[in-house]
């Protein structure tokens, strides 16, 4: 069963549908980016991802608050964090051919992250 999910509001980031700066990191545990970034990468994003397209300084001051709140900081496995900067990106509708095993995957990636 397909489903799709429906563009960020037009004041949210198109990459994580979440407000924020765009020279700031997307939303690592926001469901758009994980499906838009799934459908369109192949893959799952990490926080590296959510932050790639940040200046050093700023990368690593996320992860510093990203781990001092309790979070696990991800990183890709066998490949280079893919960066999504909002400002080259639109908008856009994501389509999800079967959302089941891919809930699943999120579902299992959310456990592992925390
Ligand atoms: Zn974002």
């Amino acid at each position: 069963m397909g489903m799709s999910l429906l563009p960020p509001a037009a004041d949210k980031c198109p990459i994580c549908a979440t407000a924020h700066e765009p020279q700031l990191p997307h939303n690592p545990q926001s469901l758009y980016y994980f499906y838009r970034f799934h459908a369109s990468r192949g893959d799952w994003p990490t926080c590296e991802d959510a932050a790639a397209h940040c200046t050093p300084q700023i990368r690593a001051s996320f992860r510093d608050r990203w781990t001092y709140a309790g979070g696990k900081w991800t990183r890709p496995l066998g490949r280079e964090p893919i960066a999504d900067p909002p400002a080259e990106s639109i908008n856009q509708v994501v389509e999800i051919e079967n959302a089941g095993p891919e809930i699943v995957a999120i579902d299992e990636h959310a456990r592992r992250a925390s």
